[in-house]
């Protein structure tokens, strides 16, 4: 991948209360981006979170919300924690710089502004950005099977658990675990049982499609679906459609003592979080819902009404 290619084509929200310097920036990044524009601090937080640039050119001194007031905002909002900004200021003391750093910006650029100079500090930023979001989407990956991986699992389960307390909405996990895949394994062959996971995970990704939803591969061939605000019942209907998809994968395991293909066992609990209740107490009893599923014959979901 070539990161210099990526760095030329990104969304700049440029902020600044006079229209000239707003031309001026507009001027010399319009070639290489799109662009975005803010004439006080209030419209750069909406326009922030609702279009997600992936660079903000702000100004320090506005009437009202200053830039380093802004600045603040958008460090403490998980949508726009992650967008670089570039401090774009008539102050020069090094004062003023270090107040633009702290604030928690990437960068610092003195008007009057170098065209040159703008295009060549936007595009490091861009750089940085796109290849610290690639890292962070590689280290919260499964390498096998596409979907999140554990750690990713357990951040979003504290985050969600966290909204939906405050939101006093219920939040649900199905435990899902491929049943007799070891002897899947050991009759077809481990490169198999590799690509039936893979297969398995893309199946749990179309049963589990709102955006809140989260498919993770918790362990080996263990994986669990995460449904914010979501009942029991809608978690029913997903675990449902999983076991729909799987049996459509119709993956030959002649060793099963349960059917000729590939079947999974779930269990499928729902809580609405409060004070008394940790995220693991979700985990524990989906957990323990799948283990009475396997007792109770494999290839069928068990839920807390169960
Ligand atoms: P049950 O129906 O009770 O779940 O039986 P099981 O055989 O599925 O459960 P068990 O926990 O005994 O075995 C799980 C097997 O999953 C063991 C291991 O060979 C296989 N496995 C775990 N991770 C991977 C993986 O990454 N790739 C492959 N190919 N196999 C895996
Ligand atoms: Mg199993
Ligand atoms: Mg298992």
């Amino acid at each position: 991948m070539n990161w210099d290619d990526i760095a030329t084509k990104g969304r700049i929200l440029i902020v600044d209360d006079a229209m000239e310097n707003v031309q001026i920036l507009h001027q010399a990044l319009q070639d290489e981006h799109d662009v975005l524009f803010a004439m006080n601090g209030e419209k750069a937080l909406h326009i922030a979170q609702y279009q997600q640039p992936d660079l903000i050119l702000l100004d320090a001194m506005m009437p009202g919300l200053d830039g380093y007031a802004v600045c603040a905002a958008l460090r403490a909002a998980r949508m726009t924690r992650d967008i670089p900004i570039i401090f774009v200021t008539a102050l020069k003391t090094p004062e003023d710089e270090t107040r633009a750093l702290d604030a928690g910006a990437a960068d610092f650029i003195s008007k009057p502004v170098n065209a040159a100079v703008v295009r060549a500090r936007v595009r490091t930023q861009l750089t940085v950005k796109r290849q610290s979001d690639a890292l962070r989407e590689l280290t919260l990956t499964d390498g096998l099977t596409g979907v999140a991986n554990r750690r990713a699992f357990d951040e979003r389960l504290q985050g969600e658990w966290r909204r939906c307390a405050r939101a006093q909405m219920p939040i649900s996990l199905i435990m899902v675990d491929i049943d007799q895949f070891k002897h899947f394994n050991d009759h077809y062959g481990h490169q198999a049982g590799d690509a039936c996971l893979q297969q398995a995970g893309a199946a749990m990704r179309r049963a589990a499609m709102r955006p809140q939803d989260v498919v993770a591969r918790y362990g080996g061939e263990e994986f669990a679906i995460l449904l914010p605000q979501e009942d029991l019942a809608g978690a029913e209907t997903v675990a449902r459609k999983v076991l729909d998809e799987i049996a459509a994968l119709k993956i030959a395991h002649e060793r099963s003592s349960i059917c000729p293909f590939i079947t999974v066992s779930m269990g499928v609990a729902s809580i609405t979080p409060h004070g008394q209740v940790e995220p693991a107490t979700l985990v524990k009893n989906a957990d323990s819902l799948l283990y009475r599923a396997k007792a109770a014959g494999r290839n069928r979901y068990l839920t807390d009404g169960d």
